[in-house]
């Protein structure tokens, strides 16, 4: 969380934003991953915790 606070100073909230959104994608469906359980809300695809 304080990596991403200092991205959020670094690039700006929207940019930051924009880089979480495309990190949040179902690889698989497109479709949104819960970022409390990494799982797609769709077709339940399991996202590798880094
Ligand atoms: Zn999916």
């Amino acid at each position: 969380m304080i990596d991403n606070l200092k991205r959020i100073k670094e690039t700006g909230i929207d940019n930051f934003m924009v880089i979480e959104n495309e990190k949040w994608t179902c690889e698989k469906c497109g479709d949104i991953i819960c970022v409390h359980t990494w799982k797609c809300t769709k077709c339940g695809y399991q996202v590798k915790l880094p």
